[in-house]
């Protein structure tokens, strides 16, 4: 990552302060659950939920765009293991995990995580839910599906991937999808669609085409392309948009509020103030023995490890169809130039 020393000598003061950074250094007591070179997942002292994890990058990176492609696949990739180890150590049926990028979306610190809640029916917590009643206009649409498409032909072209060779078929349980939601992007592992009514204008869906419900069941690399995707759609709404920030909110297994089970990545682009602004939660003083939780975790954790492994695709495969729209109209192309954006937004 190319910084100048100017930005370098910013992201170092912000460090100092850091309350993770503190806590990875061990200025800070953390209630460790979790923790490898790169990752570390803490029980959050004020827990919005029984369970509710903060998993975060031991490196400062102060937005999603300043994080390398492999510690991305790294972090990601353990998703679905943390998931397993939480969901059985408090016997859950969902969890959901909780992305901020920028103030406006309920980013509290200059440095990047995810927050994880184990769910299950009845536990009260409506925090992640929206109404759906906003549609997107056609011409946010069409500029989506020109530039996310060339976005993630860069990143095949950056990261290549060997099953990667066009958009793949239909599980029969996305056929509904396919049918209501608008397509934006689509390769052999996942779709990224716009549904007809969404929470805010330029809501966008990621489904897995290998899992319906549930985040475990899919491989570290499968688990890191589906937040890839994410990452990209998230960045196509910003730029594309003029969006103040965007969160990633997945939700897989049954909860209340997601009663069929169903594994989905929302996108959603925010602007200061917006009908969103509800999802946040207040801190809580803990009604469980963290310490105790903590160690229930730890029991479940102590195997989980980064292993990259060769996914088994389906080599039912069509011919490569990627569309490839205007090239003009995508700003962000290069690494550095994204950092580069990250950084004058941050600015601003
Ligand atoms: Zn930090």
């Amino acid at each position: 990552m190319n910084l100048t020393p100017e930005h370098q000598a910013q992201i170092n003061a912000q460090k100092k302060e850091c309350i993770y950074c503190k806590i990875n250094r061990g200025e800070i007591p953390g209630k460790k659950i979790f923790e490898d070179e790169k990752s570390l997942a803490i029980l959050d002292i004020y827990p919005a939920k029984k369970g509710h994890t903060v998993f975060l990058f031991k490196e400062h990176y102060p937005l999603p765009a300043f994080i390398p492609p492999d510690q991305f696949k790294h972090f990601f990739g353990l998703i679905p293991g943390l998931s397993k180890a939480l969901k059985s150590a408090l016997v859950t049926t969902g969890i959901n995990m909780f992305l901020a990028a920028g103030g406006p979306a309920g980013q509290q610190f200059p440095h990047m995580g995810v927050h994880l809640f184990p769910r299950e029916p009845d536990d009260g917590f409506f925090n992640l839910m929206f109404k759906l009643n906003t549609s997107t206009d056609e011409e946010i649409t069409k500029m989506l599906q020109t530039n996310l498409p060339i976005m993630m032909q860069n990143h095949f072209g950056r990261n290549p991937a060997e099953w990667h060779t066009g958009k793949g078929n239909i599980p029969p349980f996305l056929t509904p999808i396919y049918e209501k939601c608008t397509v934006i992007y689509e390769d052999e592992k996942a779709i990224c669609v716009a549904p007809k009514k969404g929470a805010v204008a330029g809501h966008l869906q990621i489904y897995s085409k290998q899992e319906e419900k549930y985040i475990e069941n899919l491989s570290p690399e499968d688990a890191s392309h589906l937040n890839f995707v994410a990452s990209f759609a998230a960045t196509a709404v910003f730029e594309g948009m003029q969006a103040h920030g965007t969160n990633v909110v997945m939700v897989s297994g049954e909860s209340d509020d997601n009663p069929e089970g169903k594994l989905i990545l929302h996108v959603l682009p925010r602007m200061q103030d917006d009908v969103l602004k509800h999802m946040f939660w207040q801190p809580a003083q803990p009604k469980d023995d963290l310490d105790a939780m903590a160690k229930k975790i730890k029991d479940k954790t102590w195997k989980l490890s980064y292993k990259e492994k060769k996914s088994n695709i389906p080599s039912y495969v069509k011919p490569p169809v990627m569309k490839i729209g205007d090239k003009k109209e995508v700003k962000p192309s290069t690494p550095e130039d994204e950092i580069k954006a990250a950084i004058a937004r941050m600015q601003q």
